[in-house]
């Protein structure tokens, strides 16, 4: 591993029995330690990276949550909390000398209220187990993130994930009321609700999005939405990527706001199209799926006046989804393009950045240019709605040297991505892969007023530390100060 990663305690890792026995008294049933159960355990969606834990411990309620972190906090050991681990960023990578706390267990649909719209469930619960509990119903939970199958609702709130549908529904953060949250030293807590407006700050926004940071979340109550009347969608092809760059920036500027719209460049047409047989025309550069859904007479407004701005810019193809199975194999070679495009090399690398949708076609051109300088391939595919790319680089990681190619050419379209006015981030987290890139996008200030926040919720720095921030400062250095009967905390740092 290449990366600089915190110190390693070789006192914790010569104590990983005695640890595990400490575990095993609060968790008879789930403790793992040896060697090869562990395996499954060293990496996530970002498997360039890889760490076997200390110790993996499954706890399966809120009470064994909190005491296995006030266990943890007292023995000053290191928590990685863990969902499904489908994270691309690397934010469930475990430490060496660090307890690996899986949530899996606890994956149980607590309680669902058709009448207030939500859902209470156990952070295990999978995003799509969500939709398959209130189906039935007519409800689903609208978050959408492709990995959905596998990946849990603790995981999407601590990465603040977002789907196809996030477009018109919102991310995580927007449909997610309240969660109950063990802090480090196992105390637990409430944030948000039921309702809209809940009691004190509102802390729930710090917590979406803060990557097994701040605490560990034990309950999330969630808003469920009626499952819309209809979906439609249309297949739009453009000569150039500028030209269907163009036609995202109108419709959107035109107050359309499509259920889902999703783009994908030349190569990765051709990958999707080959692997499952969409009917996508491979006469285009660029490739637009715009979905609308409601009532059926509001979606065919939507659909003619989205074929007609298309038309505006040129589209060279332009259908109408005629049925639910014609909708369904529009999607089919959008779901299906990562596989697809694992086809075109024996290894890829998955890029996320958002840039201002008006910068779409100078983005790709310029990622162009970079490929060629890389020597690597890129197929595109990304959430054109809301201007969040994942450029997916090719390469060989058999090939020495190539998997450093390829995270540095990611490296330069983050930088770009800041460039133009976008961000590090759209829905896949920082983790260890962007850690090192935060300078790039925040100052020294905005970095410290960041790590203040950690420091509120975690004063120890023992909740997944190595992720986000490029280097960790102790808190006494960030100025927050706790004399405890007059001991000054880190009595060398100089005072002011
Ligand atoms: C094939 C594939 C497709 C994907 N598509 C999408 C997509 O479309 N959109 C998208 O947004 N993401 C996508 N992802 C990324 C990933 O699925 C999401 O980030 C997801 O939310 C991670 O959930 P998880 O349960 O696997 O969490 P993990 O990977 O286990 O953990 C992710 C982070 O959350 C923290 N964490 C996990 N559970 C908790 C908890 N209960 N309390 C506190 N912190 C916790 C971990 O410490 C870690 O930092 C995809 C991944 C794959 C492999």
């Amino acid at each position: 591993m290449s990366l600089a990663m915190p110190p390693v305690c070789s006192a914790t890792v010569a104590n990983r029995k005695e640890i595990a026995a400490g575990l095993r008294s609060i968790v008879p049933d789930g403790v793992i330690e040896i060697a090869d159960e562990l395996k499954p355990y060293e990496s996530d969606g970002l498997t360039a990276y890889r760490q076997p834990p200390l110790v993996v411990v499954l706890p399966e309620t809120t009470e064994q949550v909190s005491r296995v972190l006030a266990w943890c906090h007292r023995e000053g050991i290191k928590v990685v909390p863990r969902g499904a681990g489908t994270s691309l960023s690397g934010g469930a990578l475990p430490l060496a000398d660090g307890v690996l706390l899986g949530l899996a267990r606890m994956n149980r649909v607590l309680d669902i209220d058709y009448v207030d719209r939500v859902a209470v469930v156990r952070p295990g619960v999978t995003n799509l187990a969500v939709t398959g509990a209130v189906e039935g119903e007519g409800f689903y939970y609208a978050p959408d993130p492709s990995s959905q199958i596998a990946c849990t609702i603790g995981g999407n709130v601590a990465e603040n994930s977002g789907g196809v549908h996030c477009l018109k529904y919102g991310l995580t953060t927007n449909n997610v009321l309240g969660v109950e949250m063990v802090l480090a030293d196992g105390e637990i807590i409430r944030l948000g609700g039921r309702d809209l407006e809940a009691a004190g700050l509102d802390l729930l926004g710090l917590v979406v999005g803060s990557e097994g940071l701040l605490g560990v979340v034990t309950e999330v109550t969630v808003r469920i939405l009626p499952t819309p009347e209809t979906a439609r969608a249309i297949l739009l092809g453009f000569p150039t990527t500028r030209a269907a760059g163009d036609c995202v920036a109108q419709i959107i500027g035109e107050g359309i706001i499509p259920a889902g719209m999703e783009m994908m460049d030349k190569p990765a047409t051709h990958a999707a199209e080959a692997f499952v047989k969409a009917g996508y025309p491979l006469d285009v550069e660029a490739l637009l799926i715009v979905e609308v859904d409601g009532p059926p007479v509001e979606c065919d407004i939507l659909l003619e006046t989205i074929a007609g701005i298309a038309a505006a810019h040129g589209a060279t193809t332009s259908r109408i989804s005629q049925n639910e199975e014609e909708r369904l194999r529009f999607w089919a070679g959008r779901k299906a393009a990562f596989p697809a495009v694992g086809r075109l090399a024996p290894d890829y690398y998955c890029m996320d950045g958002t840039i201002p949708r008006k910068r779409l076609s100078e983005v790709l051109e310029r990622m162009a240019e970079l490929s060629r300088q890389y020597g690597l391939g890129v197929a595109n595919v990304f959430h054109a709605g809301d201007g969040n790319l994942h450029p997916l680089i090719l390469y060989d990681a058999n090939q020495p040297g190539q998997l450093e190619k390829a995270e540095a050419f990611g490296a330069d379209i983050l930088r770009m991505c800041v460039e133009v006015g976008g961000v590090l981030t759209g829905e896949h987290g920082v983790g260890v892969e962007k850690r090192d890139l935060m300078p790039t996008m925040f100052n020294e200030v905005d970095l410290a007023h960041q790590q203040r926040i950690k420091c509120a919720f975690d004063p120890e720095l023992k909740l997944n530390p190595g992720k986000v921030f490029p280097q960790l400062h102790r808190c006494a250095e960030l100025g927050r100060m706790h004399v405890h009967k007059g001991q000054v905390p880190f009595p060398d740092l100089p005072r002011f």
